[in-house]
């Protein structure tokens, strides 16, 4: 077993799958180690992605999509329902996927790309030498082996420890880390191309329920709470049980999953001396919906665009891996993850009449340029109440 590498990758989820396949197109060797024994399972995703995001690296497979979303409704607590039709509800729109096939064939092109894939196989500790990381210690089915390599990138998810055993302070607050409870449910009457979203304290404190459709009466239900909010008896599966009941009592759970999203701020440094962190691991998931396919995407390249660089260039410091970090930051997706941030503050304290106001509100405006910018200016002038919460979401 080859027990060196140019690069190796942390975690096989679509950042790791992304930077991997990024390198080894560029003729490196690269070893992507997964955990778990199955790439893409169990899910841990609610698997909606805008189309023009999506887009940006591929066309979908038409076995990736299990269903396509041309409008999003979200549901104030008073019930009221405001549809945001497709021209209107952008990056809401887009493709529900089934990542347990989108996620295998990441994968499979990194591994068509030249990558060596092991699964069941966790990365147990980095290799440190001289404040630098030469790699990692991987247990596979209880036998550890060192495998070296000029640059790691840390792309374990959520529950990233990589980059925090390496010493980058990775900690999330607790009122950070939104957790989930989520049915897979088929028999229910559902809008099979709309997402839905129901917002208010007594479905979802701090968060949101989400219905998202996979095909005819079946979707995707799930709630997020801040991970503040969850008290016995007020858990997300149990504000979840209490939603379905009330909405699909005929609905059938094929499926139950639970997990966190982190809807901090990203990490302040995504580099290291021969390190780079992508996705979930930087926390570069959307703080307001908890998005993250995309952002793991678009790290998950831009590490292999300039990690490849760096080898090539004969350096891999902190330094030489800078451009990777002020380039997703000065991005699209840098300057959205902190304007949402700001927006999640507020978000997450409003009232219900508040919420009530900002859903009638909205619903009522022609707004001809939609975006989340346009849409805070557009609430703050139909709600003068509200203009010193949400002002402060500039
Ligand atoms: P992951 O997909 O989490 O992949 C990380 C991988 O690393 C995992 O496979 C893990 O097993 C592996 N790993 C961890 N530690 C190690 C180790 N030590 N050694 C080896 N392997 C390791 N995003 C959206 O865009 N749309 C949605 O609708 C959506 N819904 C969501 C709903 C829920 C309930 C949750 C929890 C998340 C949701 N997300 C959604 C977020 C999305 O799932 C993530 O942002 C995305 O998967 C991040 O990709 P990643 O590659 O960074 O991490």
């Amino acid at each position: 077993m080859k027990r060196e590498y140019d690069v190796l990758v942390v975690g096989g989820g679509p950042g790791g799958a992304f930077a991997a396949k990024t390198f080894a197109e560029k003729g490196y060797s690269v070893l992507l180690t997964e955990k778990r024994p199955a790439i893409g399972a169990p899910v841990r995703c609610a698997e909606g992605v805008g189309k023009a995001l999506m887009h940006e690296f591929f066309k979908p497979e038409d076995r990736w999509v299990a269903a396509e979303i041309d409008k999003a409704n979200i549901i104030a607590p008073d019930g009221f329902k405001m549809e945001l039709e497709p021209e209107k509800a952008g990056a809401e729109v887009g493709y529900v996927l089934h990542r347990k096939v989108f996620d295998r064939d990441l994968v499979w092109m990194a591994a068509g790309a030249g990558a060596d894939i092991q699964v069941k196989t966790r990365a147990v500790t980095p290799i440190m030498e001289d404040g630098a990381v030469k790699g990692a210690i991987l247990n596979q089915g209880g036998v550890t082996h060192e495998v070296r390599a000029g640059l790691t990138i840390a792309a374990d998810g959520v529950e990233s420890k990589f980059a925090r055993w390496c010493g980058v302070d990775t900690t999330v607050p607790l009122r950070e880390m939104e957790t989930c409870a989520q049915y897979l449910m088929t028999g229910i009457d559902i809008d099979a191309h709309a997402t839905e979203f129901y917002v208010g304290n007594n479905i979802a404190p701090g968060g949101y329920v989400w219905i998202f459709p996979k095909g005819d009466k079946t979707a995707n239900v799930g709630i997020g709470l801040g991970g503040d909010r969850s008290k016995p008896g007020n858990r997300p599966i149990d504000y979840l049980n209490r939603f379905v009941s009330k909405n699909f009592p005929n609905g059938k759970t094929i499926e139950l999953i639970a997990g966190g999203v982190s809807i901090c701020q990203p990490l302040p440094c995504t580099v290291a001396n021969n390190l780079m962190i992508v996705g979930d691991a930087a926390r570069v998931s959307d703080p307001l919906t908890g998005g993250g396919i995309y952002a793991a995407l678009y790290t998950g390249k831009l590490a292999g665009d300039i990690g490849s660089k760096a080898i090539e260039n004969g350096d891999t410091s902190t330094q030489a891996l800078m451009p990777y970090d002020e380039t997703w930051r000065a991005s699209y997706l840098g300057k959205a993850l902190e304007r949402n941030y700001q927006i999640k503050e507020v978000f997450v304290k409003l009232n219900d009449d508040d919420l009530n106001a900002i859903v009638h509100s909205v619903s009522k405006m022609n707004l001809s340029d939609f975006n989340t910018l346009n849409l805070i200016k557009n609430i703050i002038a139909a709600n003068p109440k509200l203009a010193i919460k949400l002002g402060k979401a500039g």
